[in-house]
């Protein structure tokens, strides 16, 4: 049973039934889900918990009615690692990796769409739809094909080539645009005043959408041992990701279900899309919308509409944000590669870069506990590292010719 209330307004506070509305009559604020704390209290326990599937649903108490049943495609759950091997090189106490390439579809947005598309079925949407950077896309295709749903996701035309065929492959309608993602997400403002009846996945359900990122925090928490990590470093896109996982451990202090202090939330973005790692150097309320040109595709949004938030949290928790280049990005997909065997996307590579840089800069408290979020499996953005990762040597089929190569690449002694 999901305690849930309706949403409520961000920025007013007026509250709304639990129906089909992103933004506020009164303001335009965003809306978000609100919930009744106070009934939860003592009726959601880490054995109720512990009872529920090994899925994001174990938490349905803490995330949107769902309807009959929640779409499930078995996501979440996934493992939070400890890096021994990646702590000794980034020099830190106590990292872990929460590992979120194991998905479904092989990234975190099975979360958010697993949620918005039960909450639009209850709702009575039957066409699923999305603006994506890419993983989203994907994972909206891959949701709706299995209730049967017609969907339409809208992504930029020039995305990697693998992200593109993972979308496509699940039969939907793909809309490549001749543009940037901030070209795409104001068509399809514009598309949800003509089809009322499509559910976005982050538009006109984004209340709902955002939740699913809230067990991130649930997660990562129960799998600690309902213990709070010290500092979470966070991926930034449009932010929505950053802001959930911090409400979701504020609800989980709320409910008594762990003790201590709220984690310092850390963001990392891509040098060449960090509106918000700018704002926040710059000590700056609003974020400037810039034009993105980096690698890391899926962080690519230069007009990040949780922005404002993220900037509000960094500043209310002590945080900070980094800001990597494209050469680092690709060096620490190859570093978490090599020390933990986690194949990450770009944004993994931000993540990690970011960790080094806030290390480096003294942000991150280095004998404190780190949690760092990898949100997308590597094979979705191979163009990115064909130019790091290929063959060490192409060789006759000899012997001759493998101990030549073998000693050329130091594996054997020379003899
Ligand atoms: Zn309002």
């Amino acid at each position: 049973m999901s305690f849930a209330t309706g949403l409520i307004c961000r920025e007013c506070g007026t509250t709304y039934p639990s129906e089909a509305r992103y933004a506020c009559d009164f303001c335009f604020g965003p809306l978000e889900v609100d919930y009744d704390l106070a009934a939860a209290r003592g009726q959601v326990t880490h054995a109720s918990i512990a009872a529920g599937p090994a899925s994001i649903w174990r938490y349905g108490a803490l995330l949107p009615d769902p309807g009959d049943e929640p779409i499930d495609l078995g996501v979440g759950w996934t493992p939070l690692r400890r890096a021994t091997r990646l702590a000794e090189v980034l020099g830190v106490r106590e990292l872990w990796l929460k590992d979120d390439t194991r998905n479904p579809t092989g990234s975190f947005k099975d979360r958010v769409v697993s949620v918005a598309l039960s909450s639009a079925r209850r709702l009575g949407f039957t066409t699923a739809a999305c603006a994506s950077t890419g993983n989203l896309a994907t994972s909206v295709a891959a949701h709706a094909a299995a209730i049967g749903w017609k969907s339409v996701t809208i992504i930029p035309s020039d995305l990697e080539r693998s992200k593109i065929a993972m979308t496509a492959i699940f039969g939907g309608t793909v809309l490549g645009v001749e543009g940037n993602y901030d070209d795409v997400n104001r068509l399809c403002v514009e598309l949800v005043a003509e089809h009322p009846d499509w559910a976005f996945a982050n538009v006109n359900v984004r209340p709902y959408y955002a939740e699913g990122s809230k067990t991130l925090a649930f997660e990562v928490a129960e799998q600690l041992g309902w213990r709070l990590p010290d500092q979470v470093v966070v991926p930034l896109a449009s932010g929505s990701q950053f802001t959930k996982i911090a409400k979701g451990f504020r609800q989980l202090v709320a409910l008594d279900l762990v003790e201590g202090e709220l984690p310092v939330l850390f963001g990392a973005q891509a040098q060449g899309c960090s509106p918000i790692a700018t704002a926040f150097a710059a000590g700056a309320d609003v974020v400037t919308p810039q034009r993105p040109h980096t690698i890391a595709r899926s962080l690519a949004i230069g007009n990040p509409a949780d922005g404002p938030y993220v900037l509000d949290e960094l500043r209310r928790g002590g945080g900070d944000c980094g800001a990597v280049g494209d050469d680092e990005i690709l060096e620490c997909i190859a570093l978490l590669a090599e020390t933990e065997g986690i194949f990450a996307e770009t944004a993994g590579g931000v993540t990690i870069a970011s960790l080094r840089q806030l290390l480096g800069r003294g942000t991150i408290d280095s004998e404190r506990s780190i949690v760092a979020i990898i949100s997308g499996h590597g094979l979705k953005t191979l163009d990115a590292i064909a130019d790091i990762a290929h063959v060490s040597a192409t060789i006759a089929p000899s012997l001759e010719a493998a101990e030549e190569a073998l000693r050329f690449t130091q594996l054997v002694g020379a003899s």
